[in-house]
């Protein structure tokens, strides 16, 4: 090779280099780009929270309350606090647990707006745990309803003691199952009749459609009674530490019935057909002449 060659080839790879070096510092600037925006679980971190403005913190046996002075819930605090430890205690009984060392950071907002301004998180429920955190927010749009009750509560408890979850097609229905039923109902109606009722009017998927169809949990609310109403079912049934298998263990379809002993769809017809016959029930009472002579 002629030095004149040697000499235009190393040009042409340092050329080349330069094409690639260029290419690699587009994508950088890219990546810089879209990847620094903090994502949900960032925007939410308690310590971010906490550092946008000024919050009042109200400290209990098992929560530190953080909420703003002017919110609604600052001139609620105490009977708030007494409700949600109220609600703690009978979660702990639920699950037969002990009690947790750690205090849940339990942040009050005033509304959508007022969370959206300062966590910049953009907002999709009235309540949510954020479990890494051990943290709760619960967004105060409907006169302080929102703040009380216990389905938070029970993601904080479960998923300390129990941990997140298999990461199978059984998490969502287990996990939030739990936190519907500890819940005891569904805005006040037993959750077995809300099930009955809206499955018989097909407002409503059964269990089996929910873990096979992720995308419905989207668009349809429903499931979450749904989801609450098969999990006191299966507990009923077959206790709660089986259940509590399935929620660590549900890996995959065949998961359940390692540990049920019937395929997730033959239990899903069981637990139609009781749907079905309590909807019956309740929809044509036996006469009372029957009842007496039933007793
Ligand atoms: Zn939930």
């Amino acid at each position: 090779m002629s030095i004149g060659k040697f000499v235009s080839l190393i040009i042409k790879k340092i050329k080349v280099k330069k094409v690639f070096l260029n290419i690699s510092l587009l994508l950088l600037a890219i990546c810089l780009g879209f990847c620094h925006s903090l994502s949900f679980m960032e925007l939410n971190k308690p310590e971010r929270v906490l550092s946008q403005g000024v919050w009042h913190s109200y400290i209990t046996r098992h929560f530190n309350f953080y909420y703003r002075p002017g919110y609604r819930s600052s001139v609620y605090i105490d009977s708030i606090a007494a409700k949600q430890e109220e609600n703690y205690s009978e979660v702990l009984k639920l699950f037969n647990l002990y009690d947790y060392g750690y205090k849940v950071k339990y942040f009050i907002f005033e509304d959508f707006k007022d969370y959206d301004n300062i966590t910049g998180a953009g907002s999709f429920s009235n309540t949510y745990e954020i479990g890494n955190y051990g943290a709760v927010y619960a967004i105060d749009n409907d006169s302080l309803s929102n703040v009380t009750g216990k389905h938070e509560i029970t993601h904080f408890l479960v998923d300390n003691f129990f941990g997140f979850g298999a990461p199978g097609p059984f998490k969502w229905l287990t996990g939030e199952g739990m936190a519907v039923w500890s819940d005891g109902g569904w805005y006040g109606e037993d959750l077995f009749d809300f099930a009955a009722r809206k499955l018989r009017n097909d407002e409503i998927s059964s269990p089996y459609f929910i873990v096979t169809h992720p995308e419905a949990r989207r668009i349809q609310q429903n499931i979450y009674p749904m989801a609450g109403a098969f999990t006191k079912f299966m507990i009923r049934n077959y206790g709660l530490a089986k259940f509590l298998n399935l929620y660590q263990k549900g890996y995959t379809l065949d998961s359940f019935k390692a540990i049920f002993g019937k395929t997730f769809y033959e239990q899903n017809t069981i637990f139609e057909n009781f749907l079905k016959r309590k909807f019956d029930e309740k929809s044509n009472p036996l006469p009372s002449s029957q009842l007496r002579r039933k007793r």
